[in-house]
């Protein structure tokens, strides 16, 4: 791997910082099963027990589902890539194997593929 120590300490820094926001904007919406895989449930607010009431649990409940399934995908992505880091797989193309170009890894930091294989 060409990543220089310096580098790679940058981009640990913004995944880092990247989890915690993601794990703050996920407590909001969701319930941790296992924070360690970034493994979250979409939880259930109870507002009331009439129809409208009823309609607008799931409503929210189906809005909430939707952000954090996307939340939880960004989150699991950066928990890999700071266990590639550990791992000194990172910066390398689950695909094909080469390197990820650089400027790639600096305008995405979980990026998992090259440019070419995405
Ligand atoms: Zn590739």
């Amino acid at each position: 791997m060409n990543l220089d120590k310096k580098t790679l300490a940058e981009l640990k820094t913004r995944l880092l910082k990247e989890k915690a926001e993601l794990e703050k904007n996920l407590e909001q919406i969701a319930k941790p099963l296992d924070k360690k895989s970034g493994d979250y449930e979409t939880a259930f607010e109870e507002i009331g027990t009439s129809k409208e009431d009823n309609a607008t649990e799931i409503e929210q409940y189906s809005d909430n589902f939707s952000v954090e399934t996307v939340l939880e995908k960004k989150l699991q992505n950066i928990i890999q890539a700071l266990q590639k880091m550990e791992n000194r797989t990172y910066g390398i193309c689950e695909k094909c194997q080469k390197e990820i170009d650089l400027n790639r890894l600096e305008a995405n930091p979980s990026a998992k593929k090259c440019l070419k294989c995405e």
